[in-house]
């Protein structure tokens, strides 16, 4: 991953002075999860380049259980994108290599720091997550930047495999080098969807102190704002509020009052389908029962009270979702009695596996979109025909709903791990033939509110063996 910052300003090599590095030296920064190395590859009086090059340790994220990416498979710790992309790390070697200039210091010459010098910025590679394109310009445009991105093919060997969310990201503005350091620093990681750090309120003061004198005029300050501090709202509303001291909170008050509305609309349709799913185990009389797939565990709490259930098995193939759902469920401070009726486990719904033998019932909730299409039958033996309970309650979006997310665009999936969504038609012969070719009889039901034409949100199926 490799930023360089480029100026024809006359003379070019002013930028060692302003930048606290010299065109001569190659030097090398110690982070906390790798290196940073900056060096000139150009130096002259017409134009100089200065590069910072980060050199990212996965092993090293790993050790320190930093958030890690790459969610949703066994190995996402180790391969993910952090050691290729422009994430929060650049923002930590950027503060770390230019604290100086940040700050709008400039030992030798500071009569540089007022002035406005011709920029160019090229960052390879930036990763666009939703609204990608979109959301980059929004960011940078107002500022005052000509923005110039080109997007990279997954595999340039294989272009019928089509483009990637992975671009080149060329800024140019005439600007002083402190507002430059101070943008790049807020803004690459308001792009970034998984940060390092947990946010905590000490990450606001570093928001303000270096969104100092331009974000509370940007438009998208917002949303700048939020994805910044990860989609926190009260973090978020406390930043807004600190930043517009004064100024009349009622229009930003509305638009997070709308947000978090939004966001109550998306919890509830969860709901709905773990609630719809609950009372279709309930229904089947199941007592001993598999949650596969089983995430943070909000299918098991709502099993838990219920006095049916003798035994409550979770599976998942994320150790860290594993993680999540033993501290959700409070299950360390869980009488003796009770512990005894959950179990915890890692596995894949794509081998054989004795341990999912012997119930009476499955749940998998929102997981085979997370599956590859080519793992889809083996997924159905291990299920279907090895596990065999007796009910198996599976449940997946509905692509044609999509459509009314105005955040998705139209061929957009509803997550980024997705690998498929299907519609209610091939949900529907999907379901089907499973039941024809192992022995299941199969009722469909839509969950959500259904819209004419398009369906519900998310959609069910209730396998029941035999007859
Ligand atoms: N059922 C949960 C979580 C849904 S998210 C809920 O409704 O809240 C999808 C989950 O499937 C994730 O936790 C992911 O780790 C898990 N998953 C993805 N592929 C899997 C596989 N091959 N085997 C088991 N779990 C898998």
């Amino acid at each position: 991953m490799i930023l360089q910052i480029s100026t024809t300003h006359n003379p070019a090599t002013d930028l060692g002075y302003l930048l606290h590095k010299h065109p001569d030296k190659f030097q090398t920064l110690e982070l906390s999860v790798g290196k940073a190395h900056i060096f000139y590859p150009e130096k002259s009086e017409a134009k100089t380049t200065i590069s910072l090059l980060l050199d990212i340790d996965p092993i090293d994220m790993v050790r320190g259980a930093r958030n890690l990416g790459g969610d949703g498979f066994a190995l996402g710790q180790y391969v993910n994108d952090r050691p290729y992309v422009a994430s929060s790390f650049m923002s930590v070697a950027l503060s770390k290599a230019f604290s100086s200039a940040m700050n709008g210091k400039c030992k030798d010459k500071p009569e540089l720091v007022e002035v406005k010098l011709p920029f160019e910025v090229t960052i390879a590679i930036i990763p666009a997550p939703k609204g990608g394109e979109i959301l980059i310009r929004k960011l940078f445009e107002p500022l005052g930047y000509q923005v110039d991105l080109t997007r990279h093919q997954l595999d340039t060997k294989f272009p019928e495999w089509g483009e990637s969310k992975y671009y080149t990201l060329k800024l140019t503005h005439t600007i002083t080098t402190k507002e430059l350091l101070s943008h790049l620093y807020v803004l690459i990681p308001t792009l970034d969807n998984d940060k390092h750090y947990f946010v905590s309120e000490s990450e606001i003061e570093k928001l303000l102190q270096k969104g100092e004198g331009w974000l509370n005029d940007h438009p998208e300050k917002e949303q700048i704002i939020r994805r910044y501090l990860i989609n926190l709202n009260s973090l978020s509303r406390l930043a807004l509020k600190r930043l517009s001291e004064g100024e009349e909170m009622d229009e930003i008050d509305d638009e997070l009052a709308e947000q978090t509305e939004k966001q109550k609309r998306k919890e509830t349709l969860h709901d709905k389908r773990i609630k719809l799913v609950a009372e279709k185990i309930l229904e089947s009389g199941a007592e001993r029962v598999l949650d596969l797939g089983c995430g943070e565990g909000k299918l098991i709490r709502q099993l838990l009270p219920k006095k049916q259930f003798s035994e409550i098995a979770g599976m998942d193939v994320s150790y860290r979702e594993l993680m999540k759902a033993k501290e959700r469920l409070r299950v360390e401070e869980m009488s003796p009695k009770q512990k005894e009726r959950i179990t915890l486990f890692q596995g894949s719904l794509t081998y054989k596996d004795q341990r999912l033998e012997g119930f009476d019932a499955a749940a998998v909730v929102e997981v085979i979109e997370h599956l590859d299409v080519n793992r889809l039958k083996a997924f159905e033996r291990v299920l279907f025909e090895f596990a065999k309970p007796k009910t198996v309650v599976l449940t997946t979006p509905n692509q044609e709903f999509n459509v009314m997310w105005d955040t998705l665009d139209a061929d957009d999936m509803r997550h980024d791990d997705h690998r498929f969504e299907w519609t209610r038609e091939e949900f529907s012969a999907w379901a089907t033939n499973v039941g024809e070719t192992y022995n299941y009889t199969v009722a469909l039901f839509p969950i959500g509110d259904e819209v004419e034409n398009i369906g519900a949100p998310s959609q069910m199926a209730v396998f029941t063996y035999g007859n």
